[in-house]
């Protein structure tokens, strides 16, 4: 790797796609030869569905490999606390201890990794970090709280190993990370989107212009929304940088993807050490280039825990790497991880999914938070409101209101939205995976075919 490279690692990135699937056959291959050999419990799916590792010699074999569920992890730590019967390595052997956010409720998935994983963990997050620009002269900037859960705390690694400063923003409140990024001259800050448009909207009560400040990369990360484009919008124009998208998850203990410099409005899949499938989220069937499904992810480099043919939930459209400039050979996802398959609410018939609500509601700069809230009107009807705050006191608010209701209805098949200003400061804020879905339905989502009588 030479310091002028765009790409971390040039050979792969750039390497012909039959080059790229021979790869990626043969990392199959050993992924499942390890797992068969160390992980009972992977040993008896595999023979359960009369595979075994050298059975495999092309991608399509792979459909011969059963999925795994998120359900089917947790039913394995509940009968085998803490970790279930997944662990390819002797608990001693592990270096850290990580977990989910459990923003969802549900219990959270528990794992551990060794040196081995986190070095990898790291290098995921360097094809990330320096496809976007980033570089050893660099000075980043963690919005990141650095507890259980993993978060950013591979990317700071990456960044040590790219050779930049790192500047741990753990354990400050919003005002002090404004002051820090400002007094350390950060050219480089991590965060949520959400929490990107806190810190800019804290700058903006303490008198600071942040557009005008060192900050030239915010890096995206833990919310579908860093590729919605009227939010990244938002945030670019806010701090006067150019935002990038990352998006990962505990199961992997990193990212999968990135968004690179040419910004194709989509994020490349690491496919060297990753295998990311579409799959219909009913049918289970794959769809091709283009269509809207559901991921699933096997993974080359997780150490401690195989990932394979693991069903995430998250939404998501794959295109040719080829769509973007950039030379990089690796499959994109355009638009990002769109949402999770779960996420669709049922509104009086019409399907509502919170992160087109959304991109919806950050066309309307005015708006600082919002919050989309599901109720039962009159013991029977389904309603949905979006609830808003707008700050700036020379905004006329009830021609904005009767605007975004009439353009949320036009987008969702004419279906009534309530739009309400709320006072300042009393919507839910968050560091971490917002959470603007509000539903306090009686009967969740099954009250769409049954109309008044
Ligand atoms: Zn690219």
């Amino acid at each position: 790797m030479t310091t002028q490279s765009p790409y971390w690692n040039p050979r792969h990135e750039t390497m012909g796609r039959d080059e790229l699937e021979a790869l990626q056959v043969r990392k199959l291959g050993n992924l499942l030869s390890w797992a068969d050999a160390q992980v009972p419990y992977h040993s008896r799916r595999l023979r359960s569905a009369g595979v075994t590792p050298d059975s495999i010699s092309s991608l399509d074999g792979l459909k011969r490999i059963p999925f795994m569920t998120r359900d089917e992890w947790m039913q394995g730590q509940m009968g085998h606390p803490p970790y279930g019967p997944i662990l390819a390595a002797p608990q001693d052997a592990a270096i850290r201890y990580h977990l989910t956010s459990g923003t969802t409720g549900k219990a959270p998935i528990r794992v551990l990794d060794s040196m081995k994983d986190w070095e990898w963990i790291a290098e995921m997050w360097c094809y990330g970090f320096w496809g976007f620009g980033v570089r050893p002269a660099d000075r980043v900037f963690f919005a990141f709280s650095y507890g259980t859960f993993v978060g950013f705390w591979g990317a700071h690694y990456a960044c040590e190993k790219i050779g930049c400063l790192v500047l741990p923003g753990g354990n400050m409140t919003t005002e002090q990370r404004v002051n820090q990024i400002l007094d350390m001259k950060a050219t480089v800050v991590c965060s949520t989107p959400t929490y990107a448009l806190r810190m800019a909207q804290e700058a903006r009560l303490m008198g600071i212009d942040l557009a005008g400040g060192p900050v030239e990369r915010v890096i995206l990360s833990g919310e579908p929304a860093g590729s919605i484009p009227a939010t990244k919008k938002l945030i670019e124009e806010q701090w006067g940088a150019k935002a990038g998208d990352t998006a990962g998850m505990t199961e992997l203990g990193t990212i999968m993807m990135f968004e690179c410099d040419h910004q194709p409005g989509g994020a490349h899949i690491i496919e060297d050490h990753y295998i990311e499938e579409v799959i219909d989220p009913d049918s289970g069937e794959a769809v091709g280039y283009g269509e809207p499904g559901e991921r699933v992810v096997t993974s080359f480099g997780r150490g401690f825990i195989p990932v394979i043919r693991y069903r995430t939930r998250d939404l998501v459209l794959k295109v040719p790497g080829s769509n973007c400039a950039c030379g990089r050979t690796f499959d994109i996802y355009d638009g990002g991880i769109r949402g999770r398959v779960d996420d669709m609410k049922l509104v009086r018939g019409t399907n509502v999914y919170p992160r087109a609500v959304e991109a919806i509601v950050r066309e309307y700069e005015a708006i600082d938070e919002f919050q989309i809230h599901l109720y039962t009107a009159d013991g029977i009807r389904d309603e949905i409101e979006v609830l808003v705050e707008i700050p700036d006191a020379s905004v006329e608010a009830e021609p904005l209101c009767n605007d975004l209701a009439k353009t949320l209805a036009d987008a969702h098949e004419g279906l009534r939205f309530g739009v309400k200003k709320v006072a300042d400061e009393t919507l839910p804020r968050f560091e971490l995976k917002a959470k603007r879905v509000l539903d306090e339905r009686e009967v969740v989502g099954g009250r769409g075919e049954r109309k008044q009588a």
